[in-house]
């Protein structure tokens, strides 16, 4: 069941170009937090419907440091066969402690870049402290994909999108990827432009399963091959 927000009953995905996305979101407020739980779970759903596992309220217009991650989201379980069903975390005023290990190279997806992935470079590992819905500070951390939808979520925060983290050259080359993806009709959850085929990659912002199996009937679903990059 959708919480309606006083933000609106149409919380939407805010795709690139929207200048939206290129600002600095502000710090959330103790007395927000009411308003920020409702945002929070609408920002859920919305992330789920659109196949992600990470969304930043940044990517729904609102400029406010809140994030929900999934990152586990779809995945098989070894042991079960089962996708693992939603869990969603939400971080207010998220902030990186630390980030260490290997940088490694992997294409990323977003649900405000259809159409495209692109090759981002991510630290290993991250420390986070953030304030949960209840405004209990917490701090903890993440390796390996977590971390990276993490870093991928807080770069959102700081008005940085994937093209922002490209060097130019490449930032020129990705980008008339997406203009071509969004002409031939991409929209958010899109990962390949409409008519290719999709490698169905593990990227940030999409989970592995489809969203028709992936709120209610989890237990049951049988979900894709997982490639995990
Ligand atoms: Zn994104």
């Amino acid at each position: 069941m959708l919480f309606r927000t006083s933000y609106g009953e149409d919380l939407q995905i805010v795709v690139a170009p929207d200048p939206r996305l290129l600002k600095k979101a502000e710090l959330v407020g103790i007395e927000e937090l009411p308003k920020m739980k409702a945002l929070a779970t609408e920002m859920a759903e919305l992330m789920y419907e659109t196949m992600g596992c990470g969304l930043a309220a940044t990517q729904v217009g609102i400029l406010k440091r809140l994030i929900v991650v999934d990152p586990d989201w779809g995945i098989l379980d070894e042991e079960s066969g089962e996708p693992s069903p939603p869990d969603p975390h939400f971080l207010i005023n998220p902030v990186i402690l630390r980030l260490w290990g290997t940088k490694e190279l992997m294409d990323e997806g977003c649900l405000s870049v259809p159409g495209i992935t692109v090759p981002i470079e991510r630290y290993e590992s991250i420390e986070v402290e953030a304030f949960d819905l209840d405004g209990n500070m917490q701090v903890f951390e993440a390796d390996g994909f977590a971390a990276r939808v993490l870093q991928h979520e807080i770069d959102h925060l700081e008005g940085m999108t994937l093209f922002e983290r490209l060097d130019p050259l490449l930032r020129i080359e990705a980008i008339q990827l997406y203009e071509d993806a969004l002409a031939a009709g991409a929209k958010p959850g899109d990962t390949t432009a409409p008519g290719q085929e999709s490698t169905r990659k593990r990227v940030p912002e999409q989970a592995a399963t489809p969203i028709e199996e992936a709120v209610s009937t989890v237990s049951s679903a049988v979900a894709p091959p997982v490639t995990v990059p």
